[in-house]
């Protein structure tokens, strides 16, 4: 069956990030100026505001904990209504605390999930190219 929900554009300032999760591997923006991690990616880094930004791979084995999540009840894309409900977290990585990722946990239910709960980024293939990262429980 077609995937029916939007997938996320590539551009300039995020191509690399989706690229890696193409290749299941994240990828991080680093400003090369502060030193700082800047995710979500930018035309800039979110804390110094500067235009010198690299990439870093931090491979495939990522995990975080869960520092925050809503529980959504109803689909506000198209394409959601049949994975309702839907449990989106806010991601802190274990080896990278100051970067925190947002993304669905899968297979969770509302009652389960719980702030520090240890998760761990799978990549789910949405087309022939393109793959979308999310978490399950670890
Ligand atoms: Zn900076």
């Amino acid at each position: 069956m077609e995937y029916q929900k939007p997938i996320p554009l590539k551009t300039q300032d995020n191509s690399p990030y989706w690229d890696g999760a193409d290749r299941h591997e994240l990828i991080l923006q680093k400003c090369n100026f502060c030193h700082q991690y800047s995710h979500p990616p930018g035309p800039s880094c979110a804390k110094c505001g500067s235009s010198e930004l690299s990439w870093e791979s931090q491979g495939s084995d990522i995990n975080g904990k869960v520092y925050s999540y809503i529980v959504s009840y109803r689909p506000f894309l198209p394409g959601f209504q049949d994975d309702l409900p839907l449990v989106i977290a806010i991601v802190e990585l274990d080896t990278l605390p100051q970067v925190k990722l947002i993304g669905n946990i899968l297979h969770c239910s509302p009652e389960d999930i719980e702030v520090g709960m240890p998760v761990k980024m799978v990549w789910k293939e949405i087309t022939d190219e393109r793959s979308l990262p999310q978490w399950i429980q670890s």
